[in-house]
């Protein structure tokens, strides 16, 4: 496939098959993926249904003609390529030769037969494809293009048809190069991976192919190897470059225990790895499926796009006709249907998106399609999420302070506990420092999780509760927490107000319905944030809101210091109602998030944009966009690329309407002769591959 029109062909022979439920067909990866029944739906009946639109789907490599063969045929035809190419140059040269007077006559002295019958043999692969067409009663670009050589080879001007010929086949070497250099944004990425891995095997270390790993098989990686696998260290001390996956080149640190990723690259030392993931499991493998499948998520502008060049070519057979109507010049139509013939409406979108998406992914940005560019491009509300998308989420204790009567340790031993089995950053921030203390943790019974609001456990019969305000004021049997016809711990209270006004986040810890406690947990502002935050303003980002399930009080400090509105004590699904409020106000929302509590939120916002992905599936997963590093400098940075995108988008949609009305009103109006037609008709997608590929370079 080398043309955006092609992908629509495959797409509709292929759906045409019974038993085939849902087909995206991709031009950058040239890959089809296929939703069917298996009992209706044969593989072999899928490269019949490709073939017959005039495609072909290749061997996979182990079952390939021999390769010989294969050398052969595509020798041969490089050679009568080449042929083609040199002899309709000469060809050219004479023909402009005797057109400026240079030359006399000379091809009068070629018969006309002669000369048509090296026109059709020349056209011939395109003139193929164009029957093709017609048989499934469809018109292609070059159906035009084909309508035109014969409109001129009826009136005997085979000069004429043998020079739009070669342009022809120029165009499509054009566009051929033009998608392939799109393409190439994608495959490079691909083949940042590493084919083989040294495996660790009885007989000694083997280099064995990455299909053969296996998870739980050990390999080892050697200075300046890239890594093969998505793995735990076993021994072996190492800095690694990470840049393949985050787009940081900083080398970061690596020893027994660390996780390690698919290619990225050993600088110093050496590692024994045990396999997690292989191949298309890793995190490096997701990342390269989802680019590949940016193209599925179709920008709204793309979709006018494919629109109106499906309405295009009736268009120009009407204006062609007209053309032969009023002014019964066959020259003059020859030119309107060579001159408008050309892709580049359907190519205009696509490759300005390829080029973004892959440009982005090799800085550790990983937008999963044109459409959420396209969003990002025109968003006006940015909601954040607070622990660990502002703050860097890994918040310690900086504070215990018991109810009366307690002491520090039982109160961090039965809360840490508590907390045993709970994934969220302040669980573990207590858990690390019940550890630093030595206090011999007790297994919870009965363990709970609320998100968004805290945990509770049964320990040794007694209730334990940690949480939020909120949360725990249901646990107490009766409130302690200073309502009427109680006496409050004025002392614990005081100190509470003190450390929410600084921005520190308090847990509440209650024991068999008794306020225990409270711990108080800081966690520091991410240090790139308020810098990157003003940039994200200056572009033009109007409302900027922190969403958190945190008080009050701590939400307000933190808002009030990065000049941002907020709101605080938030559940999950009241992020959820938010985003949608402000959908349903007209407004388009970007949020971000740490992931993994605020997925449904990610999900339902216009852009949802996730940090800290590498490693994360869920991140990976849930998000539109990925922060595959987490720096929030890669926030502003988007919106700038996705409005960059949409520029180039609509100067490529812009130039190509303004050539083609040019050039067809000229070609039908007899000034512009055939032959300039012709040469004309390949450079709007050299213009769109010029302009697109600015964005490859951002
Ligand atoms: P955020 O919206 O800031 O990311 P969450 O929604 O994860 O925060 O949690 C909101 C609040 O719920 C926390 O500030 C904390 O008070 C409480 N909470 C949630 N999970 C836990 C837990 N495992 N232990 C203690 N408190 C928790
Ligand atoms: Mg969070």
């Amino acid at each position: 496939m080398d043309c955006a029109d092609c992908t629509r062909h495959v797409a509709s022979a292929l759906s045409a098959l019974p038993g085939v439920h849902k087909v995206d067909v991709f031009l950058a990866s040239e890959k089809a993926i296929l939703e069917l029944d298996p009992e209706h739906v044969t593989l072999p009946m899928i490269r019949q249904a490709v073939a017959a639109a005039g495609y072909s789907v290749p061997e996979p490599a182990s079952q390939a003609k021999d390769p010989l063969t294969a050398q052969a045929v595509t020798f041969s035809r490089k050679v009568l390529g080449l042929f083609g190419l040199v002899f309709g140059a000469v060809l050219l040269f004479v023909v402009l030769g005797e057109w400026l007077g240079v030359f006399k006559k000379m091809t009068a002295y070629i018969p006309w037969h002669l000369g048509t019958v090296a026109v059709l043999l020349a056209g011939f692969p395109v003139f193929i494809n164009v029957v093709r067409a017609a048989l499934r009663r469809t018109i292609i670009a070059h159906t035009l293009m084909t309508l035109g050589v014969l409109a001129a080879l009826a009136v005997g001007e085979w000069t004429t048809a043998a020079v739009v010929v070669f342009f022809m086949r120029v165009g499509d070497y054009v566009e051929k190069f033009t998608s392939e250099r799109a393409r190439r944004a994608v495959k490079n990425l691909a083949a940042l991976a590493p084919q083989t891995a040294r495996l660790e095997t009885e007989e000694g270390e083997i280099e064995a192919p990455i299909s053969q790993v296996k998870p739980g098989d050990t390999v080892v990686i050697r200075p300046g190897e890239k890594i093969p696998v998505d793995g735990e260290v076993l021994s072996g001390l190492a800095t690694i470059d990470q840049a393949a996956i985050t787009g940081e080149s900083m080398p970061v640190d690596a020893g027994p225990g660390s996780r390690v990723f698919a290619a990225t690259l050993v600088r110093l030392g050496s590692l024994r790895v045990r396999v997690n993931h292989v191949g298309e499991d890793t995190t490096f493998g997701k990342v390269i499926r989802l680019v590949e499948q940016a193209e599925a998520r179709r920008a709204e502008v793309q979709r006018l796009a494919d629109r109106f060049s499906s309405w295009y070519l009736p268009i120009v057979s009407v204006i062609a006709l007209l053309t032969f109507l009023l002014r019964r010049d066959p020259l003059a139509v020859t030119a309107v249907l060579v001159v408008a013939c050309s892709c580049s409406f359907a190519l205009a979108t696509p490759i300005a998106i390829m080029a973004s998406v892959g440009a982005s992914a090799r800085r550790g940005l990983l937008i999963k399609g044109g459409k959420y560019l396209e969003a990002l491009a025109r968003a006006d509300v940015l909601l954040v999420d607070k622990t660990g998308t502002l703050t860097l989420g890994k918040p310690h204790i900086c504070e215990i302070f018991p109810a009366a009567g307690l002491d520090e340790e039982y109160l961090l031993r039965m809360a840490a506990s508590a907390e045993r089995y709970s994934e969220h950053p302040l669980a573990e921030a207590v858990r690390k420092l019940a550890e630093k203390r030595g206090t011999s943790p007790i297994t919870p019974q009965d363990f709970t999780a609320l998100p968004g609001l805290g945990v509770k456990a049964r320990l040794e019969g007694k209730e334990v509760w940690v949480g939020n305000y909120q949360f725990i004021s249901e646990s107490l049997r009766v409130s302690q927490l200073g309502s009427a016809g109680n006496e409050p711990d004025t002392a614990l209270f005081a100190r509470v107000r003190e450390l929410e006004a600084h921005g520190k986040t308090i847990l509440y810890v209650s024991i068999a319905g008794q306020l225990a406690g409270i711990l108080a947990a800081e966690d520091a502002l991410r240090p790139e944030m308020p810098l990157a935050l003003e940039e994200t303003k200056r572009l033009g980002i109007e409302k900027i809101e922190l969403l958190t399930g945190d008080e009050e009080r701590t939400a307000a400090e933190l808002a009030n210091l990065l000049n941002i509105s907020y709101r605080a004590s938030l559940l999950p699904e009241e992020k959820i109602a938010i985003v949608q409020q402000y959908q349903s106000a007209g407004r388009i929302v970007v949020m971000i998030g740490d992931g993994v509590n605020d997925a449904p939120a990610l999900a339902q916002a216009d852009v949802g944009i996730a940090m800290g992905a590498a490693g994360s599936d869920i991140a990976i997963e849930a998000a539109h966009i990925a922060l595959m590093r987490d720096d929030w400098r890669l926030i502003p940075e988007a919106l700038r690329i996705a409005r960059r995108t949409m520029n180039v988008i609509k100067v490529n949609l812009a130039f190509t309407a303004v050539y083609n009305l040019v050039g067809v009103s000229l070609a039908a109006l007899g000034i512009l002769p055939p032959i300039a037609a012709a040469a004309a008709q390949s450079l709007p997608d050299l213009g769109i591959l010029g302009n697109s590929s600015r964005l490859l370079k951002q």
